[in-house]
């Protein structure tokens, strides 16, 4: 399994791969790339010697590069971390515009150089559009291998209804997050629990909890960050049980959202990286109301960048 991580030398990475390499996620030793920036080489080359020293059970053979033929090449799995912060004081636009040059590049490289099986997942941030934009650059790549991350946002809501609602996380099952990954994105735990009516308060809670941690770390969240992207590839590659579970995926025309953008949606996963949304749930009209007021803000990042293509 040749898997690449970009941002490679950040601090998802850093608490992503001992995860990835010390359990046996793919029934199989990884092949692992690590793709950072030319000016990032020496920490990348630091993780590395940690690595060495870690001697983890499920590492084959270790690549750490600048350079995108050697990243991409060949790869069955890519998770997409590495992208451009957002920096005091940049507007929406800027950001949206210099995550577009990075992503064009990537997602030509996986289209260049990857197997055209490649599963992609993306996290950097506007993870909805940066996975927009990757796909566009891929056309050989089937929309369906790619997904953008919710899973962190889903994990968030499985605590609240523990904390705050006494479920016990064994039984807590089919919680959906709508939408964008952003401060309008919509939990929904109807299918879970019809009982349990989410108050204006819970769903602040979980748009806003991303915020709420770089507040208090003044670093965004990386241990939960990585704790989700475990889930969702594993869950991914070896299913959900019969679980709905939440992923960005590309929309043709479920709940007849606007067609041709990664919207967080309720999915089941089977095994082998195949999943299907499930699109036949019944949406509440509040919950639907805060669901397009979501895809409002998405479509209005694609149009941002929409003439750069
Ligand atoms: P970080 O700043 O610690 O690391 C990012 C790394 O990416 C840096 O090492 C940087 O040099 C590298 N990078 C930048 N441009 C690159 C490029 N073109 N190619 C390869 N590498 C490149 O950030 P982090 O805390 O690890 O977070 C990574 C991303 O994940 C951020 O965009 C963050 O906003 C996002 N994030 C998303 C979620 C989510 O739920 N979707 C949650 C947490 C963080």
């Amino acid at each position: 399994m040749k898997v690449l991580i970009t941002g490679g030398a950040g601090q998802i990475a850093y608490s992503l791969i001992p995860l990835l390499l010390s359990s046996n996620i793919f029934n199989t030793k990884i092949d692992l790339i690590l793709l950072d920036i030319e000016p990032c080489m020496e920490k990348l080359e630091g993780v590395k010697m940690e690595l060495e020293d870690s001697n983890f059970e499920y590492l084959n053979s270790l690549i750490i590069t600048s350079d995108l033929k050697t990243a991409f090449s060949d790869i069955d799995l890519a998770i997409l971390l590495g992208g451009f912060p957002r920096l005091p004081g940049m507007e929406r636009k800027d950001l949206l515009e210099k995550n577009f040059e990075i992503f064009k590049i990537q997602g030509t490289a996986l289209n260049d150089y990857a197997k055209p099986s490649v599963k992609v997942l993306v996290v950097a941030n506007p993870v909805n559009t940066n996975c927009w934009i990757t796909n566009k650059f891929s056309p050989n790549i089937p929309s369906e291998n790619f997904t953008s991350y919710s899973y962190l946002d889903q994990e968030r809501l499985a605590y609240l209804l523990q904390n705050k609602y006494n479920q016990r996380y064994e039984d807590i099952k089919n919680i959906i997050i709508w939408g964008n990954h952003s401060s309008t994105m919509v939990p929904d735990v109807s299918n879970y629990n019809s009982e349990i009516k989410l108050d204006n308060s819970d769903i602040s809670t979980i748009q806003n909890r991303g915020a709420s941690v770089i507040e208090k770390r003044k670093l965004s969240s990386a241990m939960s960050a990585a704790n989700g992207i475990i889930k969702h590839i594993t869950k991914w590659f070896h299913g959900s049980d019969d679980e709905i579970i939440s992923f960005g995926v590309y929309n043709t025309n479920s709940y007849k959202f606007p067609e041709d953008m990664f919207i967080s949606m309720p999915v089941k996963a089977y095994e082998n990286f195949k999943y299907s949304v499930i699109d036949d749930l019944e949406i509440d009209s509040k919950t639907r109301t805060l669901i397009d007021i979501s895809i409002k803000e998405l479509k209005e990042e694609i149009y941002l960048v929409k003439h750069l293509l």
